[in-house]
């Protein structure tokens, strides 16, 4: 099969990275087509991320020598990409990501300004891959001919809204209450000054608890005249923290339920969990989505952030709540699954139901 060209907005950040190291070997995607700020345009991808390449492996030999351009050069990314995915900080986003999509490219976005626009889709293919049935209308109201934008949540909700989902339709959620314990490549690079994160806990993340309070609602929504309404049935209490550990969110989450199941029952569809992101065999996809690990002291950030290549949801401490019914400890990869895995798993989705052709 030829590859579909695609291109990156942001390529030179922190999520940017991680899309080429994901995409390198894609079997379905190839990079085309690079941009950032001014500051790196005009320069080989390997000169504008000298000294900044922060990723384990080296950076992908073809990709090194690609041009970065500057974001404006819209016209180029239509002659050289499909779709682009989009790692800007959320202003840029303001300004660019609508410009991209009415000349003709879908934005699959990681930046939040338009996780909250009524017709856009805040995907998580386990959970809402039915929202993807607004873009036909997204585009008729715009009057783009082929572009549209999806976007993916926030990284503080990745890790315990999929166990959660699957709960959802039989045991129908009513509250979530949320600690979340959020690394620091969460804010990307340089991110927090080590002066403050350093043997220390900052009780803080702007507009972090909003985003976990209310984008979860919009996932669990339903469309109605062409807007995605979010549920009014659950509600959301979240405590957001920055913690001294570089990758992997944490979440202890309580919960209460409309029928209550058993532990057991949990348990069991948490097992059996098998979301269409397996059954459509996408490419980014872990074998196991919802992985359970019975030992007391886990899930935790070492240890459990790569389960799945980074892409799977460790659980543990499925316990009786004192307040609400369960509780529990849930552990994604914020720059994997939250970030650049879960934008090309969101990529894969849209290819499948012929989206991006
Ligand atoms: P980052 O490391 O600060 O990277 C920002 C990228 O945007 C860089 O490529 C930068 O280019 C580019 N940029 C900055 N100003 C620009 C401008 N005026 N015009 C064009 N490009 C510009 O940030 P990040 O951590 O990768 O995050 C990127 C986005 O993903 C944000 O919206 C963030 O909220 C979201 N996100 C991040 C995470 C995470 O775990 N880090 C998780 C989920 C979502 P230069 O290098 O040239 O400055």
């Amino acid at each position: 099969m030829e590859k579909i060209p695609v291109g990156i907005l942001g390529a030179t950040g922190m999520v940017g990275q991680n899309y080429l190291r994901l995409l390198e070997n894609h079997p379905w995607f190839e990079v085309t087509f690079l941009c950032a700020s001014p500051h790196s345009a005009g320069k080989t991808y390997e000169a504008a991320v000298e000294r900044r390449w922060h990723m384990p492996t080296p950076i992908p030999k073809r990709e090194s020598q690609l041009y970065v351009y500057s974001i404006d050069q819209i016209s180029k990314a239509l002659e050289k990409c499909q779709f682009v995915f989009s790692a800007i900080d959320t202003d840029v986003a303001k300004e660019y990501e609508e410009q991209y999509a009415a000349a003709g490219l879908p934005v699959v976005s990681n930046a939040g300004y338009h996780r909250q626009t009524p017709d856009v889709p805040v995907l998580i293919p386990e959970i809402n891959a039915s929202h993807l049935s607004i873009l036909p209308s997204q585009q008729q109201k715009r009057g783009w001919e082929k572009g549209f934008i999806v976007t993916k949540p926030n990284c503080s909700i990745q890790s315990y809204m999929i166990p959660l989902a699957a709960l959802h339709e039989k045991f129908q959620l009513k509250k979530i209450l949320v600690t979340t314990m959020q690394a620091v490549s969460g804010a990307g690079y340089p991110g927090v000054p080590s002066w403050d994160i350093y043997e220390n806990v900052v009780p803080y993340i702007a507009k972090e608890e909003e985003k976990t309070e209310n984008e979860p609602l919009k996932i669990f929504g339903s469309i109605v005249d062409n807007e995605i309404i979010p549920t009014p049935d659950v509600r959301i209490s979240a405590h957001c923290n920055r913690v001294p550990v570089l990758d992997g969110h944490l979440a202890c989450v309580s919960v209460e339920f409309a029928t209550p199941p058993s532990r057991e029952e949990i348990l069991s569809i948490w097992n059996a969990y098998t979301p269409i992101t397996q059954t459509l065999e996408l490419p980014s996809a872990p074998e196991k989505t919802i992985l359970y690990r019975e030992e007391l002291n886990r899930p935790q950030p070492r240890l459990d952030r790569d389960a799945g290549k980074g892409m799977a949801i460790t659980v543990g401490r499925l316990r009786p709540c004192n307040l609400l019914d369960f509780r529990f400890v849930a552990l994604s990869h914020n720059t994997l699954r939250g970030a650049a895995g879960g934008g090309i798993l969101n990529a894969e989705l849209l290819f499948t139901q012929r989206y991006l052709t």
